[in-house]
């Protein structure tokens, strides 16, 4: 039978037609790599170009005119690679760097649980050692592209004696795994970019701990440091129907352009996206000097949502009814509306509006901390989330 499963397997991986839209996205990914330009300011030993974000700024503009079709990628270069370049071995950088760059290996990023979100410290998968080998067992949610993906940032439990910070490791791992189930869930769009992830028995080598046994709450604030950035020093690309320029036009086709209160709102955001790409733009190069943006990345992500939310809300002054009930054939509508009901998950993605609130007010603006119950409480006596038994 396991000879027919594998003569069956072989066949359908060979005949089955492939995803034109990922080939795609990876042919032009490696393009981008042959051509010089891909990891513009990543290290050259590791395939990046080592140049700087004066260049990585110039790239932005000049690509913003078009709709790239890579976005699959996303995860890997603005979080999972950066955050290996920070606290890889030499291994693990020359094994997972140059294929990330290449576009031949997609990965993702496995944090939230379905009882740990924005306290993602409270997470209940579980990795055990088991001689040179760790045992994984567990669940995650919310997990973009881990459908396509090949490798995954997992954070996971190795010590629930001490306090829930001090006891995460992250790993590592092959998506490919027989123990790693991945599941799609359906957003309100009706599109699927986001699955629950499951592991049962997932055995992974001593090599595959990112940065230290223990410490991967270090390694989960660095990569949630980059993902903020990443997130929030987006430049609003010309295809997209909220960005500025585009809206503009949309009040041109409905006929809404003379309407006073569509020019301000307009004009109030221009201003507001102009603002956050300087600010993004004097964050990276701060970090090129050698000052990271560290909580600054809360304000990039937390002002990239609002701004998100003001276009929906100029959307929606613009196209009234149409945003979300579009006349048959107006296919530019119909995107409009896409993008209106995709804009709420922006302030939670990433870590929320509020979350993002709090630590500004604790790193920056020096306000009292939350009060913190559990800081010294080890997970095993903690009731927290969905806790079954530690
Ligand atoms: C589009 C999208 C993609 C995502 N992709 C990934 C991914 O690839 N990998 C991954 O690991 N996760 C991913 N997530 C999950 C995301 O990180 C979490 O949804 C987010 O951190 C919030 O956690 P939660 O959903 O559990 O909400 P909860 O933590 O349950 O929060 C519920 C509400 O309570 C508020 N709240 C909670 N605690 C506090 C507090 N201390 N103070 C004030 N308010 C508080 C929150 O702000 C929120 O409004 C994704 C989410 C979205 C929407």
């Amino acid at each position: 039978m396991s000879e027919f499963r594998e003569k069956v397997r072989a066949w359908l991986a060979e005949n089955v037609p492939g995803d034109e839209e990922l080939a795609n996205a990876k042919r032009f990914q490696a393009a981008l790599y042959d051509a010089g330009l891909a990891g513009i300011t990543w290290p050259k030993e590791f395939g990046g170009q080592g140049l700087t974000s004066a260049e990585q700024q110039v790239f932005d503009q000049e690509s913003a005119r078009y709709d790239l079709p890579n976005s699959v990628f996303r995860i890997g270069m603005g979080m999972c690679g950066p955050t290996i370049l920070d606290l890889g071995t030499p291994e693990q950088k020359a094994r997972y760097i140059p294929p990330l760059l290449r576009g031949d290996e997609i990965w993702c990023q496995l944090f939230s649980e379905p009882g740990a979100g924005s306290d993602v410290a409270s997470l209940q998968t579980r990795a055990v050692r088991d001689g040179d080998e760790w045992v994984v067992n567990g669940q995650k949610v919310w997990t973009t592209v881990a459908h396509l993906a090949d490798f995954g940032a997992l954070l996971a439990r190795t010590d629930p004696d001490v306090p829930k910070h001090q006891g995460l490791t992250m790993f590592l791992i092959d998506m490919h795994d027989a123990a790693v189930t991945v599941r799609p869930l359906k957003d309100m769009t009706g599109r699927a970019p986001f699955n629950e992830v499951y592991f049962e028995n997932l055995r992974l080598p001593a090599d595959a701990v990112l940065g230290q046994v223990g410490q991967g709450w270090l390694a989960a604030v660095t990569m949630l440091g980059h993902e903020r950035v990443s997130i929030g020093g987006f430049v609003r690309k010309r295809h997209d129907p909220l960005a500025h320029a585009n809206l503009a036009e949309t009040a041109r086709r409905y006929g809404r352009d003379a309407d006073p209160v569509v020019r301000a709102e307009l004009a109030k955001l221009y201003a507001a996206e102009r603002a956050l790409a300087l600010f993004n733009v004097r964050l990276r190069q701060e970090a090129e000097a050698g000052s990271p943006p560290g909580a600054r990345g809360s304000v990039a992500k937390l002002a990239g949502a609002q701004l998100q939310q003001q276009a929906v809300a100029v959307a929606g002054l613009i196209a009234g009814p149409r945003a979300t009930a579009w006349e048959p054939g107006d296919a530019a509508g119909e995107e409009l509306a896409l993008a209106i009901n995709q804009t709420p998950s922006s302030s939670i993605a990433g870590g929320t509006d509020q979350i993002q609130r709090t630590i500004i007010g604790d790193r920056i603006l020096g306000l009292p901390r939350e009060p913190v119950v559990d800081r010294d409480v080890p997970f095993r006596e903690l009731r927290v989330g969905t806790q079954r038994s530690a």
